[in-house]
């Protein structure tokens, strides 16, 4: 199987065939503008001296400053944290921010670290990093980070500085100049993206089955609200398993349960099935949100679905997407699906900004209209150069990339 890496990179090649982009276009958006890696020598609580890797990758700020999340994960390679930030400057293009393309991370196991310990690295990470602050380069939160780190490291900066500057770290708690509605942000996203494409195949709710793979942040979160919609939600799962019932689950109760037992599996009166199951349940919508490959060669040929709505990141692997584009399915691919939580992360910055902070019914508001113009963009794009959902949501993004690259001069 291709690396993360080796598949964004792919996707740039076939987009820059597509716009039939310059070479020296070509050869600068290949690779990030700027690669950091650095040590954090932390005093652990037993008073040893450990000392840990972090990298943080810009790989194009000609939109605006960099920006995008942090992981903190014990099998973090600089080549994941290349192919995530190339993939936020084509995200961050195709929902129109003015944001470039940033990631970074840590070389560390969350779950080993006391919360003194995972503090100093934190405070650590951002006493490294260079440069940073809210007009050059904003880390937010990923895997193994969460609002407390966020507050962390918008504490540290802060400190540094001298002065407060809320802009310079996403997504930390509204308490420290957080945004309302990030947590919910990307199932939001997902969820509207699901009414649209229901719409346009003519289903309407009652009569559209949906089942969801993941039940973490996004995956409830766009459970919940297509529930409310009427949407009929047959089968979902999780990493211990899955379930499913064909007049709908009941997701509220569903929900009360995982905070239960951690788990949807033993959901009273619902069938179990294997994760492998659940991909192949004849549904009218597919959304994969836990993590990626899931669908790849091996089963691709199985899946029924009409539409697949990619929440998680990379759920699809290069063949299946072959497989399934070629069997009709309409695929909308992770960079226009799940924009929700960066695109709240820019009203976090604009709030920051202006020290003025809107309600949840403001940003929900502008949420849905910054999700559906992309995804309305990339519609359009696909059937006007005849190209997949995919296909059309890298030109869209990359075409604005690259204005900005040659409007700077820089290429
Ligand atoms: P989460 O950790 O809150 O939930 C993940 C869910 O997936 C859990 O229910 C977990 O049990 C399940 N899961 C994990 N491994 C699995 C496996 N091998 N098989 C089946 N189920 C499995 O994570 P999340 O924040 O909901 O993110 C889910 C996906 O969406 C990830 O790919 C993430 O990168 C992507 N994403 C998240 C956000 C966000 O705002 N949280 C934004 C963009 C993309």
């Amino acid at each position: 199987m291709i690396s993360f890496l080796e598949a964004a990179e792919a996707h740039l090649h076939r987009t820059a065939e597509l716009l039939n982009l310059e070479p020296e276009m070509v050869e600068f958006l290949s690779k990030p503008m700027r690669v950091s890696e650095f040590r954090i020598p932390l005093r652990m609580d037993n008073e040893e001296v450990k000392i840990f890797t972090a990298y943080r990758v810009v790989h194009n700020d000609a939109l605006g400053p960099s920006r995008d999340g942090t992981r903190i994960m014990p099998n973090l390679t600089l080549d994941e944290v290349k192919a995530l930030a190339m993939i936020m400057t084509v995200k961050h293009a195709v929902a129109g921010l003015p944001a470039g393309g940033g990631k970074g991370g840590i070389v560390a196991d969350p779950a080993q670290l006391s919360r003194h310990e995972l503090e100093q690295l934190c405070r650590g990470f951002i006493r490294r990093l260079s440069p940073k602050g809210a007009w050059v380069d904003v880390p937010g939160a990923d895997i193994g980070t969460s609002g407390q780190t966020q507050a962390w490291m918008l504490d540290e900066y802060e400190q540094i500085m001298g002065f407060h500057s809320p802009a310079a770290i996403n997504d930390k708690p509204a308490i420290v100049g957080g945004s309302l509605g990030g947590e919910e942000a990307t199932g939001r996203g997902v969820f509207y993206i699901a009414v649209e494409a229901s719409k346009s195949k003519a289903l309407n709710p009652q009569s559209c089955r949906v089942v969801i793979q993941g039940f973490g942040t996004v995956g409830k979160n766009a459970a919940k609200l297509l529930h409310n919609e009427g949407f009929k939600i047959t089968a979902v799962g999780d990493i211990y398993g899955a379930i499913s019932d064909s007049v709908g689950l009941d997701i509220p109760k569903l929900v009360n349960h995982v905070e239960r037992t951690g788990s949807v599996v033993d959901f009273p009166r619902a069938k179990a099935l294997s994760n492998q199951e659940l991909l192949e349940t004849g549904c009218e919508i597919l959304i994969p949100a836990a993590v990626e490959n899931v669908i790849n060669e091996e089963n691709a040929s199985r899946v029924k679905a009409k539409i697949i709505i990619e929440a998680a990141n990379g759920p699809l692997t290069p063949s299946a997407d072959d497989t399934l584009l070629d069997k009709g399915v309409t695929i909308i691919p992770d960079i226009v699906a799940n924009e929700g939580g960066i695109i709240v992360c820019q009203f976090e910055r604009t709030q920051g900004l202006y020290d003025m902070y809107w309600d949840l019914a403001t940003i929900r508001k502008h949420l849905k209209e910054r999700i559906l113009k992309a995804y309305e963009d990339t519609v359009n794009t696909a059937s006007e150069i005849r190209v997949s959902l995919r296909e059309a949501a890298w030109v869209n993004g990359l075409n604005k990339v690259c204005e900005a690259v040659r409007m700077r001069g820089w290429v």
